[in-house]
């Protein structure tokens, strides 16, 4: 099929490529002209493991274009998947600025049947929204159009994996025509044990804010369960382990740590939570769930402190910035939070991440970047582990001691 992709972020670059992959035609536009030149250069504008390579391959064999020339390429295409940024606009509800201006420029372009499918996550509603817009903006044209909502679940950091061997496809068409074109577009991933799930269009919409409100959900109830097993000397990590064999609650996102950050569960869980009081309903447990996360995130630094109680004037390592391993994205990462508490405090400090440190300094200038953790040690007076990379698993711990002016670690994973 001949698919445009609009935006070409962690979603769209991923969802593109792939899609390049399993033998659609795919073009990916972007309105950001300097990612767009990068990536018709080669050059990847995020960290995304086996990502450079797919996209190279892709490319070289014809099958994936990079382009800013939005309406050339929506007018060819077959099918337009929308996978522009939805940040949390005004009072936590979802900002869909972005959804709707490309929505225009469909209607601007339509020039014969197609697909558009909602890639971006979206509150429910938003796909009739979406059709709407095109219907106005297509001056008067009698061209027939489906919106469809495909929710996206890729985790960073396994992006490529997750969307070429997903646990599920969700797709929310009304139209057995839209149905068949998304049936084919992903043709070379459906199998029984990776099913497809055909719903209505608002029921998909939903799956995806509910699934993210239960994860993150999970990551607080955890947290809560951690304070209580310090406090009373029980240990989070075993109690997790065992709760965890009880195949009803299953071992996943049950770890305890510092508070779930990205660029999805904080705003998806405020954008949740917006819908409901917009339906005159409360969300009281995902309240519950929002306000743990942000004492779990301000919990960090005083338990240095219980350690090391006067902060001011020392160096502190930082291992580990970007909300989780294996990605770039600084995006409400535990270690902001981290960070200004410590600056507050007076603390230099001394930070490595594999991957995340330069998108960490536009954040911070005065962050001192360390090419290696040890290193990192060096001269300081305590260590916080703030992102759990396995780069940091096998370190030898009696050479961190010795680099360290003062042993106070405070392991936040
Ligand atoms: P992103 O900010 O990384 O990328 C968005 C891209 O869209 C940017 O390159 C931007 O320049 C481009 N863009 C914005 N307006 C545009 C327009 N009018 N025309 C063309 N391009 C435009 O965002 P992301 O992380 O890829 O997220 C995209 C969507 O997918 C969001 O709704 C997000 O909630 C959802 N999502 C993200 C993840 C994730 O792990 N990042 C996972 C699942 C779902």
């Amino acid at each position: 099929m001949k698919i445009c992709v609009v935006g070409t972020g962690y979603v769209g670059l991923v969802a593109g490529t792939c899609l390049a992959e399993l033998g659609n035609e795919v073009k990916c536009v972007d309105i950001d002209q300097n990612k767009i030149s990068n990536l018709n250069s080669g050059i990847l504008p995020i960290y995304e493991p086996g990502l450079e390579e797919l996209v190279l391959r892709n490319v070289k064999e014809k099958r994936l274009a990079f382009s800013t020339d939005v309406n050339s390429v929506m007018s060819w295409s077959e099918v337009i998947f929308i996978a522009v940024g939805t940040p949390e606009g005004k009072e936590g509800k979802a900002d869909l600025s972005a959804v709707f201006s490309v929505a225009k420029s469909i209607g601007k372009n339509l020039n014969n049947y197609k697909v558009i499918v909602d890639k971006s996550t979206v509150p429910v509603g938003t796909a009739d929204k979406v059709a709407e817009l095109i219907r106005q903006n297509s001056s008067g044209k009698i061209v027939e159009f489906d919106v469809v909502s495909n929710p996206e679940f890729l985790r960073e950091g396994e992006a490529v994996n997750d969307f070429l061997f997903p646990n599920r496809v969700v797709i929310g068409a009304n139209s057995e025509k839209a149905k068949h074109v998304m049936r084919e577009i992903y043709r070379g991933i459906e199998r029984i044990d990776r099913p497809m799930m055909f719903t209505d269009i608002k029921s998909a919409e939903m799956i995806k804010y509910a699934s993210n409100a239960m994860l993150a959900t999970r990551i607080s109830f955890m947290n809560e369960v951690a304070m209580l097993c310090e406090k009373l000397g029980a240990d989070v990590k075993d109690v997790a382990k065992g709760m965890g064999l009880d195949e009803r609650i299953g071992p996943r996102f049950l770890q305890a740590g510092a508070g779930y950050g990205g660029s999805c569960f904080p705003k998806d869980v405020q954008a949740f939570i917006h819908t409901a009081k917009e339906n005159n309903s409360e969300f009281k447990i995902l309240e519950a769930v929002e306000e743990v996360n942000d004492l779990q995130k301000k919990s960090i630094v005083p338990k240095l402190k219980k350690l090391l109680p006067e902060l001011k004037g020392k160096k502190i390592a930082l291992w580990g910035l970007a909300f989780k391993p294996k990605t770039d994205d600084m995006r409400e990462a535990p270690a902001i939070t981290i960070i200004e508490q410590l600056f507050a405090e007076g603390v230099k400090i001394h930070a490595f991440d594999p991957v995340a440190g330069e998108n960490a300094r536009k954040l911070f200038p005065k962050l001192e970047l360390f090419p290696e953790p040890l290193e990192a040690l060096k001269g300081c007076s305590g260590l916080i582990i703030v992102t759990e990379w396995n780069e940091f698993r096998n370190l030898d711990k009696k050479q961190i001691k010795e680099l360290l002016l003062e042993p106070n670690i405070v392991d936040a994973r």
